[in-house]
């Protein structure tokens, strides 16, 4: 059998020079590949711990760029499909990295017979934190939601909050601590995003009022990092409930529904219907039975505009504005909230 030469120099083929595919080595190594590498390699790499965001796990790959980079070499990349046919033992090394490139020395054999290439591809580092970094820089959380009561805390409701949202697994995966603080619930979580889902799911249901804010939680990856704060103020309302509406408007609660609370205004005997959008914006207290009293009474009868109730355990005769006409001798109720005297029911 004649000895093989290679096409492109006539270079004879000898033990220590495999023609491959009609090529000499330097030939070879000059027009073909003895690994395809894309030509652009991306890596996301913790910009703190300098773990490698490799198949779906942060590995610890090494400590410098050319490290890492020769790590996701030779174990993302050298696969056999790559791999010029008959080349085996093909690895990797890291030169040089820089100006978004990366210069690297593969070596593979041949017929026992070592070669090498060097080459050079575009590489796009993306920097972010990994999950245990993004814990420890942000002390367990990204965003954290405050859930508070107008009024006094009712825990009632705080179950119920709790309840919705646990029907949502995105949302129990993505929540680090929930702890019951005096005004109320704060539920920890990781995802910014997730937190704002709350928000509209509580607002929508409860008729919350929801409050953005961020705190500089310093710099992470060079960059400013803030933590979202929604915070989440329940109504609270409750049929049979007084409420200060707006500056001076005292309101009686008759009904509560998921998008509106019926009231009775008791300055004018009005019943409006308000949204929990223009509830809030209105602004409105709902008062403690400590702020009025209520005085049941009786209708003796009716004087210039008046409704005369006399309170049924002092005898005390109120005068206040009838809502509604009731017929003399009816029970009534009197609310007294600052010294004014408002007819009830
Ligand atoms: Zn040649
Ligand atoms: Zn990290």
């Amino acid at each position: 059998m004649g000895r093989r030469f290679c096409v492109r120099c006539g270079v004879l083929e000898s033990s220590d020079r495999p023609i491959i595919d009609g090529l000499c080595p330097k030939c070879f190594t000059k027009e073909r590949s003895i690994v395809n590498l894309p030509s652009k390699i991306e890596i996301t790499v913790c910009s703190s711990c300098y773990a490698l965001y490799f198949m779906g796990k942060w590995v610890n790959a090494g400590l410098r760029l050319d490290e890492i980079l020769e790590y996701y070499i030779n174990n993302a990349l050298m696969k056999r499909e790559n791999i010029y046919p008959g080349f085996r033992d093909v690895r990797a090394q890291v030169i040089r990295v820089g100006g978004g490139k990366v210069e690297v020395i593969v070596k593979g054999t041949y017929r026992g017979v070592t070669l090498s290439q060097r080459m050079i591809t575009d590489v796009r580092v993306t920097y972010r934190l990994c999950p245990r970094c993004l814990k420890v820089k942000t002390g367990g959380y990204e965003a954290l939601i405050q859930i508070r009561f107008e009024g006094s805390v009712d825990k009632r409701l705080g179950r119920e909050v709790l309840e919705l949202i646990s029907r949502y697994k995105r949302i129990v995966s993505s929540i680090t601590d929930i702890e019951e603080v005096k005004e109320g619930l704060n539920i920890k979580l990781m995802s910014q995003g997730v937190a704002r889902q709350i928000a509209n799911i509580i607002r929508k249901k409860f008729g919350a009022k929801v409050v953005h804010s961020w705190t500089n939680a310093g710099y992470v990856s060079g960059k400013r990092h803030s933590k979202l704060t929604i915070s989440l103020r329940l109504p609270t309302l409750r049929g049979g409930d007084i409420v200060l509406l707006g500056e001076k408007d005292i309101a009686l609660v008759i009904d509560v529904s998921e998008s509106y609370v019926k009231l009775l205004r008791l300055n004018d005997g009005k019943e409006v219907k308000l949204s929990y959008d223009s509830l809030w914006s209105k602004g409105f207290r709902k008062l403690t039975s400590k702020e009025y009293v209520i005085v049941k009474g009786k209708i003796l009868g009716y004087e210039g505009g008046y409704a005369v109730i006399q309170e049924i355990a002092s005898g005390n005769i109120y005068r206040v504005r009838p809502h509604k006409l009731k017929d003399p001798g009816s029970d009534a109720e009197v609310l007294i909230y600052k010294g004014e005297v408002y007819l009830l029911r």
